[in-house]
């Protein structure tokens, strides 16, 4: 199955992505993820995507769709993938939809006040990644899961998170009209607890 997830920063897609590669064992593939690992390397593409993370812009079309090549030429791909994170650009779109038949596009659909709370509120272990919300942390620092440390996303702060959601208007959500239009477009009410929304994602995609 080639699935792509598409919706705003905060929507829930990292967090469905885990969840849906258990159950279906499929590689969760995070463009964000696979960025965010460079910055601990010395490498030119961290440093470019440092820059423009931080100021809540997407780094250029051509630098994503590259490593997006590369990451699905593994074998683990071969049965299929979670894309989270990309496209989020008709041109990266049109890139990828020349390349590979997608079988379903799940668009996570949040009302704006939510994605300001679960984002500005969101802590991230630096070691596993696993979400934490500050609502419920209770003052801890470290990972339940892994011990690592919790920091909060340098995107993650206010002013960054405004620009991101605005650039999600523009760029990322005439996607939803693209996938519509190619026919494996799935709406979801992503407003809903993680579990619920899980149920419905797993009907959907048993019904492929
Ligand atoms: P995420 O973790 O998906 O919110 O991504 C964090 C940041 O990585 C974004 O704000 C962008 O700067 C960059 N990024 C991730 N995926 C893409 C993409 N498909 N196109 C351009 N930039 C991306």
């Amino acid at each position: 199955m080639r699935i792509v997830l598409l919706g705003a920063p905060g929507a829930g897609k990292g967090s469905q992505a885990k969840k849906i590669s258990e159950k279906y064992n499929l590689p969760h593939i995070s463009t964000g993820d696979i960025f965010r690992s460079l910055l601990h390397q010395d490498s030119e593409l961290g440093r470019v995507f440092a820059e423009y993370s931080k100021k809540g812009l997407l780094v250029p079309d051509d630098l994503v769709i590259k490593i997006v090549e590369d990451r699905l030429n593994a074998d683990d791909c071969k049965n299929g993938f979670i894309m989270d994170g990309f496209p989020r650009t008709i041109p990266q779109a049109e890139a990828f939809e020349k390349d590979v038949h997608i079988d379903v596009a799940l668009n996570f659909d949040v009302d704006k006040s939510i994605l300001m709370d679960r984002l500005t509120g969101r802590w991230t272990c630096s070691k596993c990644g696993a979400p934490y919300h500050v609502s419920t942390m209770n003052g801890i620092t470290k990972c339940t899961i892994c011990g690592g440390d919790l920091v909060q996303r340098d995107d993650d702060k206010a002013e960054t998170v405004e620009k991101r959601l605005a650039v999600y208007e523009t760029q990322t959500k005439p996607l939803i009209d693209f996938y519509k239009k190619v026919g494996v477009l799935q709406n979801l009410d992503a407003n809903k607890p993680i579990e619920e929304v899980f149920e419905k994602i797993v009907q959907i995609l048993d019904n492929l």
